[in-house]
């Protein structure tokens, strides 16, 4: 009897094991967001997140673990349990320029996570508070050579986004602005429109409604092409400034080891988000450009964080 009854438990043990294995996910799933809420890789965590919970059953939870240029929320997520239940949205400041940045980085952007899929590519602005004294990006540039000392950029931490566009830009123009950091482009657009700083070189999902509604100017958007949801904007080329080319990306990873079964549901789950009508029109009407279907895959992103983490490094390290 004693036997029988191990033998039983036995085997609903097994069977529960195998019932989770198959149901994955089974609970609700963390997305660490590395900045703060309502900036730009937090906007667009919130809407793939919010049609990927429908696809999966199961809600995703996003939790803002800002600092540190976004480095803090990454070394969390590269450190938690590889269960499919902790992931994470990371873009081209964590996972492409950090390395070139923190030389004690406690993560490999190549080798610490298994890719999921690109959510969104974000083009840079060159955006400024509302009484910034220039009307074009060429007397944009003269005033900020011109008075430089007395001049802040706001940027979202060493290493994020804002921070590498802000000072490539620097580096381009011939100046050097004083740094305002910020936990992330939310607030710190907060205080542009306030005006409390004076510029900053921004993804457009993050200020393209400020754009449309005049509280803070756009100079220049740094695409080859005009953006379709900001078609009044010029592009660099246009503007004088050709060589300032940047559009960031933000993309979904989990951490090293989590199983290929919740990488593949989560990637599907993302390929359906970015397929539906009413979330690719959220997000294109914020500018994001939305990848094709071979841009979707895990190796895909894979391949080309190896790229951005090369391509990144002698750039930002002749910028700094
Ligand atoms: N990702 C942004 C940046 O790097 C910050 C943010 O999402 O708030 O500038």
């Amino acid at each position: 009897m004693k036997f029988l009854a191990k033998l039983a438990f036995a085997a609903a043990a097994l069977a529960a094991g195998s019932v989770s294995a198959q149901t994955y996910p089974a609970k609700p799933v963390t997305m660490i967001v590395p900045f703060a809420a309502g900036g730009p890789t937090d906007v667009i965590a919130r809407i793939v997140g919010e049609h990927m919970s429908r696809t999966l059953g199961q809600q995703i939870v996003i939790e803002n673990v800002a600092g540190a240029g976004g480095t803090t929320g990454t070394t969390r997520a590269a450190q938690a349990a590889n269960d499919g239940y902790t992931i994470m949205m990371g873009h081209m400041g964590t996972h492409g320029a950090a390395p070139a940045l923190y030389p004690n980085l406690r993560y490999d952007p190549t080798k610490d996570f298994e890719p999921i899929g690109l959510a969104a590519g974000t083009p840079i602005l060159i955006v400024a508070k509302k009484a910034f004294p220039a009307n074009d990006l060429k007397s944009f540039t003269d005033h900020v050579k011109a008075n430089a000392d007395k001049l802040n950029l706001a940027h979202a931490g060493v290493g994020s986004v804002s921070h590498s566009t802000g000072i490539l830009l620097g580096s381009m123009i011939g100046a050097k602005p004083t740094m305002v950091p910020y936990t992330g482009t939310g607030p710190a657009l907060n205080d542009l429109v306030s005006g409390q700083v004076d510029f900053m070189t921004d993804q457009i999902v993050n200020v393209a409604e400020q754009i449309r509604a005049g509280t803070i100017r756009a100079y220049a958007i740094a695409t080859p092409t005009r953006s379709p949801a900001l078609p009044d904007v010029p592009t660099t080329t246009e503007a004088g400034l050709p060589q300032y080319q940047v559009s960031a990306w933000n993309a979904m990873f989990a951490p090293k080891g989590t199983s290929a079964d919740a990488v593949a549901k989560l990637n599907d789950a993302l390929r359906k988000a970015l397929a539906d009508e009413a979330t690719r029109k959220r997000l294109l009407d914020l500018g994001a450009v939305l990848p094709s279907a071979d841009e979707q895959t895990p190796a895909w992103l894979g391949a080309f964080v190896a790229k951005e983490v090369e391509r990144w490094n002698p750039v930002l390290k002749a910028a700094r």
